[in-house]
């Protein structure tokens, strides 16, 4: 299969990465590509959807991973796995002897193994240059879920309308469920048996990246995880810390100990990212070196140096967010440039997983969340015509049509771009530019009444 024929499957069927921003995978089949990594990372805290699926699916997620070298003329195929993930590890080795282009890298189990620039360097030994893209340096990286749904794609004709999420902590039963797109994050928390906690706190990702959510957000293609938390928890307390207030707090306490710098994984990689400098520019108001406020641009937002290394319990990743934000905003893109040389040992300054836990007071929750993939029904869905990185699409059905599950029912928008496709069967109730609303319970009412009119 050549790139053209795999980029409009995976156009056709909506297929984004599965976390993260969701860029669309048909965007990264670049014919520079000389080497696809498949991400088997999965470094923050308590997720545990990836190591499972690639387990229960390493002969599809592989295949999917050949049809990927195949289609953009790669000459080497990456499995990268932390080796903590022994049962993964096992079902890979199993599968990977039939791809003589393919080998399992084995990864260390540290934070943030996962993060791009990272994960390459660890299993290429290459550096992404700062403000660089992975194909720069002939570099494609996909994800498992991402691979496995265009398998799906391919040998099933099967478009994404369901979503693997992990529901961990503060539930009675953690799991890892598939439901279809546009469901509540109250409603997934219910089929981990509900919460444990008498005033919880939702966060949407991994405890590090992740993003604190109301109960009725609904699940999108990216939406990996659902953490449910105490409201007093120090993750909580952390994220949802006022900025004014951690200016404050830095100007007072700010030490200049360099700590944050020096276990910045970015810096540890020759990225310009040196929070201490802007630590000290930024509560001074010293605008002598404007370059410090600009090299925000080059933080990956990791938050390592806030929630583990500054001792003084400061918020640089929050402050450096607010600040790259704020340029992001105003069109201010980085600028390439030349990497630094590695830091000499970084290899020991890498963070372990398990002492991030239990720094962030999480090592009780990191209990199994054995997977259910059958898909778990639903009577109402929210379907967003957002749901990754590039323009939303636009919806082709409108209030009072019927839909089947599966059904194109939003077409992608100029540029960067995908479908949308019905998550249930049911009735549309509400369609507008930017979510489309199904309704399973209306359809079947309307049917019954229909065939009692006509019987
Ligand atoms: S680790 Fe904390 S105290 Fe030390 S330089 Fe960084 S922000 Fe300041
Ligand atoms: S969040 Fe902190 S540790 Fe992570 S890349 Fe940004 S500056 Fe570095």
């Amino acid at each position: 299969m050549n790139r053209n024929e795999l980029s409009a499957i995976l156009k056709e069927n909506g297929i984004c990465g599965a976390g993260g921003a969701g860029f669309p995978t048909y965007a990264k089949l670049d014919e520079r590509v000389e080497t696809v990594i498949l991400n088997c990372a999965e470094c923050e805290p308590l997720l545990k959807l990836h190591r499972q699926l690639l387990r229960e699916h390493a002969y599809e997620i592989l295949h999917g991973l050949s049809l990927i070298m195949e289609a953009v003329g790669a000459k080497e195929g990456i499995v990268a796995v932390k080796r903590s993930y022994t049962k993964t590890t096992a079902a890979v080795e199993a599968h990977i002897g039939s791809y003589p282009n393919m080998r399992l890298k084995y990864l260390r189990e540290v934070y943030p193994a996962g993060d791009e620039v990272v994960l390459i360097y660890e299993s290429t030994k290459k550096v992404v240059q700062p403000g660089g893209l992975p194909i720069d340096i002939g570099v494609a990286v996909f994800n498992v879920e991402t691979v496995y749904n265009l398998y799906m794609a391919m040998e099933h004709k099967q478009p994404v309308t369901s979503k693997l999420v992990s529901v961990v902590a503060e539930v009675k039963e953690p799991k890892t469920v598939r439901v279809p797109l546009g469901v509540t994050v109250k409603e997934v928390v219910e089929l981990a048996g509900g919460v444990t906690t008498p005033d919880p706190v939702y966060i949407m990702g991994g405890p590090m990246m992740g993003n604190l959510v109301p109960e009725y957000e609904v699940i999108t293609k990216t939406s990996n995880a659902i953490i449910v938390l105490p409201r007093e928890h120090y993750v909580v307390q952390r994220k949802t810390s006022s900025n004014k207030i951690n200016m404050k707090r830095a100007a007072a306490a700010c030490c200049q100990c360099e700590q944050c710098t020096n276990m910045c994984p970015r810096f540890l990689l020759g990225h310009p990212s040196h929070p201490h400098l802007f630590m000290r520019a930024a509560t001074c108001k010293d605008v002598q070196d404007p370059q410090i406020f600009l090299d925000t641009m080059y933080c990956s937002s990791c938050g390592l140096c806030e929630m583990y290394a500054c001792g003084q319990g400061l918020s640089p990743a929050k402050l450096i967010a607010e600040y790259k934000n704020g340029l992001k905003a105003n069109g201010i893109k980085p600028e390439r440039r030349e990497a630094a040389p590695i830091v000499e040992d970084r290899q020991i300054k890498r963070v372990p997983v398990e002492r991030l836990m239990k720094r962030m007071c999480l090592t009780h929750y990191n209990i199994p969340a054995p997977l259910h993939e059958e898909l778990v029904e639903c009577a109402r869905v929210k379907i967003m015509m957002r749901q990754h990185i590039g323009a939303p699409a636009k919806p082709l059905v409108k209030a009072g049509d019927y839909v089947e599950a599966g059904q194109l029912i939003a077409e992608p928008a100029d540029g960067l771009s995908l479908p949308v496709h019905a998550s249930i069967s049911g009735k549309v109730l509400e369609a507008n530019d930017k979510f489309i609303m199904v309704d399973k319970a209306l359809m079947d009412a309307d049917k019954k009444r229909k065939g009692r009119a006509n019987g």
